[in-house]
């Protein structure tokens, strides 16, 4: 019997795009927060970080990288 499971209670994705906020080209960044881990990447310049995020009350703060690496 299969017992694995793609769904499993760890796994805690959630995506979101947030247009304009890229700090090398200005496009679109598609962001991912994975277990409370965060990967933004930008489609227009290929740019790939791992912002921090805080989470304040009710909201969440994102902190973006902007030093570009090659
Ligand atoms: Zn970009």
């Amino acid at each position: 019997m299969d017992t694995r499971s793609t769904n499993t209670p760890e796994t805690d994705i959630r995506e979101t795009l947030l247009p304009d906020a890229c700090a090398v080209c200005g496009g679109d960044v598609h962001l991912r927060v994975l277990n409370g881990k965060a990967t933004s990447y930008c489609g227009t310049c290929h740019h790939i970080a791992h912002p921090k995020l805080k989470v304040l009350h009710d909201r969440l703060e994102l902190a973006l990288d902007s030093t570009a690496k090659a």
